[in-house]
């Protein structure tokens, strides 16, 4: 571990490190990490402090959690993806020993431009506040598609319109099965 300054903090004094190395990964303030919890398979966090008190051994990190969408919503409504994580505003100290590796979590635009996705990449497209129980940006300005207005999902299928470039669900605009032709959507056939 790379320790950077002892300081005191409420009458005890701390030692903060820059980063951390623990079973042959190295984890810097920053880094979204893959914690182990008993309850629950994975959870991810932003590691944001590395510290420990000075008599004692054991080191701390502080996690900013992510929040899963099971997590925030009431039920698994179809907009929401498997891939979706909730930054959120709820910091906690837990041990080094939870940490188990990295995760990427990209930001909504970046991982709906990947043409190929990993299964070990999320995404992130509002912030979870624990105390009001509110997501912002809120649902009515996340990005929607389609003829029904339906907030975008990124695991679903779409036909995105040649002209307009919009996308649409293939079953609301009848072109099931046809994905892959070129097609132009009503508003942009109405208008030209
Ligand atoms: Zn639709
Ligand atoms: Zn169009």
């Amino acid at each position: 571990m790379v320790s950077v300054v002892a300081k005191k903090s409420s009458g005890q004094v701390v030692i903060e490190f820059k980063s951390l190395r623990y079973h042959d990964e190295t984890y810097n303030i920053g880094d979204i990490v893959m914690i182990s919890e008993h309850y629950d398979d994975t959870s991810f966090g932003t590691l944001v402090r590395v510290w420990r008190k000075k008599d004692k051994t054991d080191p701390m990190a502080r996690i900013r959690w992510f929040y899963k969408p099971a997590d925030v919503f009431p039920e698994k409504f179809g907009f929401l993806s498997q891939f979706e994580l909730f930054d959120s505003d709820h910091e906690q100290d837990i041990s080094v020993m939870s940490l188990y590796g990295k995760a990427t979590v990209l930001s909504f635009e970046e991982y709906h431009a990947l043409d190929e996705v990993d299964e070990d990449v999320y995404f992130s497209r509002a912030k979870y506040f624990v105390n009001d129980n509110s997501i912002r940006p809120p649902l009515e300005e996340w990005q929607r598609v389609c003829v029904c207005n339906e907030i975008l999902n990124p695991d679903l299928m779409y036909v995105e319109c040649d002209k307009c470039r919009k996308f649409h669900h293939p079953k609301c605009v009848g072109v099931e099965g046809k994905e892959d032709e070129p097609w132009v959507c009503f508003k942009c056939v109405i208008n030209s």
